[in-house]
């Protein structure tokens, strides 16, 4: 999908309050009814039709027809315009630049403030994969099942956030993080590359350790990555240094597969080594030395830190049944195209009529992020 800055300039106050009104009503109606839409938004009837219409045609809305009543629904480019006008009004951002990447549950653009200052915008797309996977265990989502995309979109940015501010904070080799609204985060622009695309290094060992490092400091703060792998770990330009990104499935070392989690990402790590350098080591982690070696461990517990910057015990549970029914529902991890090939009514976008669809989004290239590759293996395994 593109996203499409002029929109942030010129769409009028009253555009903007009908849009909101339609993301309000979203809260708890699966498709706003038109007459619930001009109650929010304050406006006239007729002032709110004939602006409700320039905003469908624009693809910020989308009209729903077949159902008990005619209304409207928020779309992805409605959600997203909301996320980066709130970004543009409070100068964090200006201008958005190109697509570099599309993950299975994000899009990442280069975006840039008003002096030019690329940086990276990262838009999480979590209802993608289709809602009709997660029918059965829906009761956690409670009244918010309507706007089950947008709230499961959020919580994945709000963790994300909250993770990438204490590790930023406490010195971790991560992006730095500049602002978060909605679905978004906009982060530090990395001039990197993915480890995935680097053929050889002067001193594998050397980059071997200082990640298997950060895997040890992250367990001495009390948290495990749970996704550290070649596609997640860039490589400075410049210094070769590594950054890790990626965090919204990170867990705490008090969780109770933890070890296993832990396990996995020295696992990815040891065998990419392997196999693409070459390089193996008899060194490596091990869980329970480092929780048990207690006098090596930080003196604080960022687990802890993140339960108290408002990203709640409770959000993460939501968020963790949401990825792991999801895991349960696409074990083989099936492309957009091929699960929203038998449609099922909780797909969201299903009653759009003219959005942009999972299928149009799921003919991008895609990074193969895997959400659940099998306990202990490579999350990818093309090479050799
Ligand atoms: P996903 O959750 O979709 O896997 P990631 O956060 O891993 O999203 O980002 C996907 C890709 O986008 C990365 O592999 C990397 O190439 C690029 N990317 C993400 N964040 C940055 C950044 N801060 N600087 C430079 N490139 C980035
Ligand atoms: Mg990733």
């Amino acid at each position: 999908m593109k996203l499409d800055a002029t929109d942030l300039r010129y769409v009028t106050g009253e555009e903007f309050r009908v849009l909101t009104a339609v993301e309000m009503g979203s809260k708890n109606h699966e498709v706003v009814p038109t007459s619930l839409i001009t109650q929010i938004s304050g406006l006239r009837n007729g002032g709110v039709n004939k602006i409700i219409g320039s905003l469908a045609k624009r693809n910020l809305v989308a009209k729903v027809q077949n159902s008990k009543y005619d209304g409207y629904r928020l779309t992805y480019g409605g959600y997203d315009f909301l996320a980066m006008r709130a970004l543009s009004k409070r100068d964090s951002m200006y201008s958005v630049g190109n697509q570099i990447g599309v993950g299975k549950e994000s899009d990442i653009y280069i975006v840039a403030n008003n002096e030019g200052v690329e940086m990276v915008l990262k838009l999480h797309r979590l209802g993608r994969i289709s809602f009709r996977t997660i029918k059965q265990n829906r009761d956690y989502l409670g009244k918010r099942k309507s706007a089950s995309w947008m709230y499961m979109s959020r919580l994945a940015a709000q963790k994300e956030w909250a993770f990438m501010k204490v590790l930023h904070e406490n010195g971790f080799p991560v992006p730095r993080p500049i602002d978060q609204a909605r679905h978004c985060i906009l982060m530090e622009f990395c001039d990197a590359y993915p480890l995935r695309q680097i053929a050889d290094i002067p001193s594998p060992g050397k980059l071997y350790s200082s990640l298997m490092d950060i895997i040890v400091r992250f367990a001495r703060a009390g948290l495990i990555h749970g996704d550290f792998n070649e596609f997640n770990i860039l490589i400075r330009r410049e210094t070769g240094e590594p950054v890790v990104i990626d965090f919204p499935q990170m867990v705490s070392t008090s969780h109770e597969n933890a070890e296993w989690y832990f396990n996995r990402d020295v696992e990815c790590i040891k065998t990419f080594f392997r196999r693409r350098f070459r390089y193996e080591s008899a060194l490596y982690p091990k869980f329970r030395r480092i929780l048990t070696n207690e006098e090596e461990g930080e003196d604080f517990r960022l687990d802890v830190v993140v339960a108290a910057s408002g990203f709640t015990r409770r959000d993460m549970k939501v968020l963790e049944d949401y990825m792991e029914e999801i895991k349960e529902a696409e074990p083989d991890h099936l492309s957009e195209d091929e699960s929203s090939e038998s449609s099922g009514e909780d797909n969201p976008e299903e009653h759009y009529d003219n959005v942009e669809s999972a299928k149009e989004s799921g003919s991008s290239p895609r990074i193969p992020d895997n959400i659940n590759p099998p306990p202990i293996s490579p999350t990818v395994s093309d090479e050799e």
